[in-house]
């Protein structure tokens, strides 16, 4: 309480803007994720690394937009590629030059994305994902995962869908259990290789082989949601493990920060879009092919996040996530995640599914969460990190030091 007084009294223009805003978006708000008491942070600009919120704050930003601004807030290659977009015209209302080297350079990097069709989220990906799936398969089932976030549709926890998903007929199984049941009934297995929201718990080896074998022997296509995880190398995390998705989903960074999303996988299953078939189905979409994304887009992934970068990139997060686990060290908290992707999680062991990650206590979180603004460092409210490419050695000092002050303001608590 005291934490959420000393920050309200820190930022009136927060307030005002966040009241103002509630006369059209409910709460003042449009994206759930960024709300939290007492009111969330009206943020004004970004550059580099760094944004300013409406009071004047600076803040290291190691959100990372939830992964998707790994390119940071003004990537010289990327607002060169948009502005050269917009010098083009926009709304062409037909096929430009990008949409088909933007594939191919994902393909390239993906190869199980044989085929591939754009849409402008990761949420809409796994919706037709999920759609090709039960008509390729001709059956109903889906198993997803406690704690999987697939989309605003498409969210899993504490063991029940939520109120606005898709009505699949779901099966929500615990993560990380390699034992698993699959059976014929099942069109597809929708997982994320880490949960990512669910706290950037990885998913183990065995477990993810486990599905794969089990969705073959059974007949349903097993979908990697890598709208997070493509970032951890250039081929995503499927490249790490060796694993071969029938489908894949991407998102986030891949669309150079603009609105982005693709489904692909086998040719077989993804060549029924072909729309020169007879027997072709259909996937129409205004701004499948806006040319913001797929400028930014292609020149992101093919003059900025080369596999040399992605590389380097992840590795920073490694080094930084040993540094941070030495901290707490025999305190109940610890940082989880591959590469890039941290979280906190204020428990003694590291946890394994998102029913271990909740036993954690949620003020704990919140308290690191506005202690570190005060730091000046902008983590996401449930402790989460990405890091962009603009995050150097001198933000991650910063960020070590600042969750060193953190425990240590609280040694004989924690
Ligand atoms: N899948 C995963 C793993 C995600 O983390 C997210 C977003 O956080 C989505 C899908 C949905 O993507 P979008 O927010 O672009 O709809």
């Amino acid at each position: 309480a005291e934490a959420r007084e000393r920050y309200a009294g820190k930022n009136p223009k927060s307030r005002e803007r966040y009241e103002a805003a509630a006369a059209a978006l409910p709460g003042g708000n449009t994206r759930s994720v960024l709300y939290h008491p007492p009111f969330p942070l009206g943020i004004v600009r970004g550059e580099g690394c760094r944004v300013w919120d409406a009071d004047g704050h600076e803040y290291v930003n190691l959100v990372g937009e939830y992964t998707a601004g790994l390119y940071g807030h003004s990537h010289p290659v990327i607002m060169a590629a948009v502005r050269r977009a917009l010098d083009d015209g926009i709304n062409l209302s037909g096929h430009t030059m990008l949409e088909g080297p933007f594939a191919a350079a994902i393909s390239a990097r993906i190869p199980s994305m044989e085929l591939l069709r754009f849409t402008n989220s990761g949420t809409e990906a796994n919706t037709l994902a999920l759609a090709t799936a039960t008509l390729h398969t001709g059956r109903r089932k889906v198993l997803v995962f406690d704690g999987g976030y697939h989309g605003s549709v498409l969210s899993f926890h504490g063991g029940h869908g939520d109120p606005l998903n898709l009505p699949h007929e779901f099966v929500i199984a615990t993560y990380n259990d390699p034992d698993v049941d699959i059976t014929d009934e099942y069109a597809a297995v929708l997982v994320e290789p880490v949960l990512g929201s669910g706290g950037c718990i990885p998913g183990t080896p065995e477990f993810l082989t486990a599905l794969r074998r089990k969705a073959t022997e059974h007949g349903a296509l097993l979908i990697f949601d890598e709208v997070m995880t493509s970032r951890l190398s250039a081929g995503g995390r499927q490249a790490l493990l060796g694993i071969t998705p029938d489908l894949t989903t991407i998102g986030k960074y891949i669309g150079g920060g603009m609105s982005f999303g693709a489904f692909g996988g086998r040719r077989d299953v993804m060549e029924r879009f072909d729309p020169s078939r007879p027997d072709a189905v259909a996937h129409p979409g205004t701004f499948n092919n806006n040319v913001l994304t797929m400028s930014a887009g292609l020149a992101g992934l093919t003059e900025v996040y080369t596999p040399a970068a992605a590389v380097a990139l992840n590795a920073r997060g490694d080094a930084l996530r040993e540094r941070l686990n030495a901290l707490t060290a025999g305190l109940p908290a610890h940082f989880s995640g591959i590469g890039s992707m941290l979280a906190v999680h204020f428990l003694s062991e590291p946890p394994t599914n998102a029913a271990a990650a909740d036993g954690a206590d949620p003020r704990l979180r919140e308290l690191f969460f506005l202690d570190l603004l005060e730091r000046g460092i902008h983590v996401a409210r449930r402790g989460m990190v990405a890091l962009s490419l603009a995050v150097g050695d001198t933000e991650c000092d910063q960020f070590t030091a600042a969750v060193e002050a953190f425990l240590a303001d609280r040694r004989g608590f924690l």
